[in-house]
């Protein structure tokens, strides 16, 4: 008998991510894609892959959640992202506090309570500013891949200030700075500073109960992660796998864990 007691699929804008959870609500499997454009046949492909290589049973509990989560049509149930993403990093962590996740398309601070539920939050999904998209589509013009990111910017000797925080107008702040010969470090690193004041305008909103706790993919990236420590002056802590926080919470909300 397999020991697997559910499944969370995160169908997100940018990534489709697939987590298994066992009776103690250890993960002990877990699938992460780039979305494709038919995101429910992607999560059936994926799905199938995961059962065969836990031999799970297909009867098992699917807990859907992210932006294209009510397209899934095998969950037994779907769950909004705050509330998955709280219960994975409260579970993860083992406490409450603020909780940030950056996401593809979206980012949201949420104040998570030490029982892993969401006390308050905000969301913004309305502009790419403070999102994973504003980073990579400007970064594409410079030719960084994503994963690299953080740590150039990181490594720059100066900062170029980025004045708009929209994706568009900071894209022609880029070309018109790399025209100028500017280091493409130092540009890096004033676009992470712009996110980062973004984000943070946010977390004052919402209020800091310490502490600061990352999720989402964006959370991979150290250049955000030690900017968000330094502009809100706290600790800054996260999972192993803050990317897949969303699909853990969903499949703790589906298991008994
Ligand atoms: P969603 O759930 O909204 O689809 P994710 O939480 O998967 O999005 O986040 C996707 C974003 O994460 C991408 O836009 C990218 O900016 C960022 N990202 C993904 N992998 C990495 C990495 N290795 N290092 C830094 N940033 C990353």
């Amino acid at each position: 008998m397999s020991n697997i007691v559910a499944i969370g699929i995160d169908a997100g804008s940018t990534t489709c991510k697939l987590v298994a959870i066992d009776r103690q609500g250890a993960m002990v499997g877990a699938r992460l894609e780039a979305t494709e454009p038919r995101v429910e046949v992607q999560v059936q492909r994926m799905l199938w892959a995961l059962f065969d290589e836990l031999g799970a049973d297909p009867s098992t509990p699917l807990i859907a959640t992210g932006y294209g989560r009510k397209l899934i049509k095998e969950a037994t149930r779907n769950v909004t992202e705050i509330t998955c993403h709280a219960r994975g990093v409260s579970r993860a962590l083992g406490r409450g506090g603020t909780l940030i996740d950056i996401g593809g398309q979206d980012s949201k601070v949420i104040r998570v309570g030490d029982d892993g539920r969401p006390v308050d939050f905000m969301m913004n999904d309305k502009c790419a500013a403070g999102t994973g998209r504003f980073l990579e589509h400007t970064a594409a013009r410079l030719g960084v891949p994503v994963y690299e990111l953080g740590r150039r910017a990181l490594s720059a000797r100066g900062e170029e200030a980025i004045s708009s925080t929209c994706t568009v107008f900071a894209e022609s702040e880029i070309i018109s700075l790399i025209a100028r010969g500017a280091d493409p470090d130092a540009i890096l690193r004033g676009l992470h500073r712009s996110l980062v004041g973004r984000v943070i305008s946010m977390v004052r909103t919402v209020g800091v109960v310490p502490p600061l706790m990352l999720s989402g993919g964006v959370a991979r990236n150290d250049a955000v992660r030690a900017m968000i420590a330094e502009a809100a002056s706290e600790d800054v802590i996260l999972p192993d796998q803050p990317q897949l926080m969303g699909a853990y919470g969903a499949a703790l909300l589906g298991g008994t864990a």
